[in-house]
């Protein structure tokens, strides 16, 4: 598929050496800006898109949750919570809770 974001380059799954996943922009390329600093990664392609499997707030996506929410449907997580792609958000994914409600009365 092609990335929602650039519209020019391919997305590809990759997996770091801890098995975690991440849908990616072939365009997306970190690299240790100084081998010696091992915080200092930083994009040296030219698309930021990506969609990590496992999302700190959300939690583990499966490939076809990735899949689902790629092709614009709504995911939701066993809290009730919903993900969805947000290309404009820093994280490329939008993320609802939901409200809690309990009848007021007096
Ligand atoms: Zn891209």
């Amino acid at each position: 598929m092609l990335c929602p974001l650039c519209k020019e380059n391919e997305l590809e799954v990759r997996e770091n050496k801890k098995g975690e996943q991440t849908l990616c922009c072939s365009e997306y390329k970190p690299m240790l800006a100084d081998d010696d600093d091992k915080d200092s990664w930083q994009n040296f392609g030219e698309c930021e898109f990506r969609i990590p499997f496992k999302n700190k707030v959300f939690g583990k996506m499966s490939l076809d949750d990735i899949k689902a929410i790629m092709s614009g449907d709504v995911v939701e997580n066993s809290d009730g919570a919903t993900i969805e792609l947000d290309i404009d958000s820093k994280y490329f994914t939008k993320i609802n809770f939901p409200t809690k409600k309990t009848k007021f009365e007096i």
